[in-house]
């Protein structure tokens, strides 16, 4: 069950965290991968596509930032290039800034959104024409539980966005669930990323170790935890799934510690 044979997928922010495990745990389910990764942070692609190769698919690295629409467009259509079809969009790059909202200003707010929010619309808008077209595709977003359920503290444009994420995934989902296309969510607690391990703009490394303690199931979430919700959402067995989130946190949110 949950095999991705012969599939192909786009998933962002796979240079590092969960978008290149997904990557590397998406090859050992059969798929190949366009993996989008962006410049302006300090993560290597090559050892993710060298993972791929590693497990017997292929992958393509294509430069990307998700804030621009023709990056986007550029990024789907090296899928139907390289491998003459999509069936998979993961839609995974993100950041999170630590932010009061009393200087919480419009230019960061929007930059914010852009990324976070309109940026996973661009990849799944992209990817509609083609899969459309084949009469089946699995777009997959990755929300938060701050955003999903609860909030980290002044994060309150990250908080929006990935909230918002959980209306664009049940919008799309009604609107395409009759072309075989289905739309989801995850919402992700804390997993041990970059992103969670900055100490400027999220917990630092301390922190998520410390935080821990407070997860019911006793430990962090890994990237390898949410890719195994992708796998599922991405596969042929989840086609009476959509326009739902998954919330993925070692039961963070429904315990009262
Ligand atoms: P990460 O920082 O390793 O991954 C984020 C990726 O997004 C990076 O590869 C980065 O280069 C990329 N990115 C940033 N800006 C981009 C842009 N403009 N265009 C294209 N790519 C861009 O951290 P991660 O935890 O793997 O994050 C993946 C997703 O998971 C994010 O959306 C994040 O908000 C979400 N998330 C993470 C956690 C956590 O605890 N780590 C929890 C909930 C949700």
């Amino acid at each position: 069950m949950f095999r991705l044979d012969d599939r192909v997928a786009v998933i962002t922010g796979a240079a590092s965290g969960i978008g290149a495990a997904t990557a590397e745990v998406f090859a050992r389910a059969g798929a190949d991968s366009v993996l989008a990764w962006y410049p302006g942070d300090d993560h290597d692609i090559a050892p993710v596509v060298a993972a791929v190769e590693a497990a017997g698919r292929r992958a393509v690295a294509v430069e990307t930032d998700v804030g621009q629409t023709e990056d986007v467009d550029r990024l789907v259509a090296a899928a139907i290039g390289e491998f003459g079809r999509l069936d998979i969009v993961v839609a995974n790059a993100g950041i999170a800034r630590d932010v009061p909202s009393t200087e919480l200003d419009d230019d960061e707010w929007r930059r914010l959104m852009e990324i976070d929010l309109l940026g996973v619309f661009r990849c799944f808008r992209a990817a509609l024409p083609p899969m459309i077209e084949a009469g089946w595709g699995r777009l997959i977003a990755t929300s938060s539980i701050s955003g999903a359920v609860i909030s980290w503290p002044r994060h309150v444009h990250y908080t929006a966005a990935k909230g918002g994420v959980l209306g664009l995934v049940r919008g799309l989902a009604i609107e395409v669930a009759h072309q075989g296309i289905t739309v989801n969510a995850v919402a992700p607690g804390v997993i041990v990323t970059p992103q969670s391990t900055d100490p400027v703009h999220s917990f630092g490394a301390e922190g998520v170790h410390d935080f821990a303690s407070r997860v019911p199931v006793g430990r962090n979430g890994q990237p390898e935890d949410v890719a195994a919700a992708f796998t599922y959402l991405a596969s042929e067995e989840a086609a009476f799934m959509t326009g739902q989130t998954l919330i993925l946190d070692g039961g963070y949110t429904v315990s009262h510690v």
